[in-house]
């Protein structure tokens, strides 16, 4: 896998508006999983999620606020799958024990977007389909 990996979540968190290429892993990619979150910082707050991915060898972030991916960056999402949650009958979920079989692993890298020179006035916009300066399409 040969990606930008810079931060481990829970969630899908993007705190920055973009493209974004959302994959999920299969139980096959696990291993390689393992090795690319190595070192990587995590901002999961959950336990037993954090238990896990602690166990995988990420660390914990720095600071709790994930900023967000650059254009080329990914991240790796351990989310709880969907009718796994206690959420939806307990209305929580930081109480729940979560073993790795009800994590769906998902890899989101963000999309760089090409740069593109409008025909109407000229700008270099990145990505989109508006111009910035003269919001031609
Ligand atoms: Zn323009």
């Amino acid at each position: 896998m040969n990606k930008n990996i810079v931060a481990v979540l829970s969630t899908t968190i993007l705190p920055v508006d973009g493209t974004y290429q959302v994959v999920t892993l299969q139980d096959s990619d696990l291993t390689e999983v393992k090795n690319i979150i190595e070192g990587i910082p995590h901002y999961i707050g959950h336990p037993s999620t954090k238990e896990i991915v602690e166990s995988f060898g990420a660390v914990v972030a720095p600071t709790n606020l994930f900023e967000g991916l650059k254009s080329g960056e990914s991240a790796i999402c351990f989310s709880i799958r969907q009718g796994m949650s206690s959420r939806k009958t307990e209305g929580k979920t930081v109480d729940q024990d979560i073993t790795l079989d009800m994590l769906s692993i998902r890899l989101i890298t963000k999309i760089s977007a090409p740069a593109w020179k409008c025909a109407f006035c000229g700008t270099i916009n990145y990505g989109g389909y508006l111009c910035g300066q003269c919001g031609a399409s």
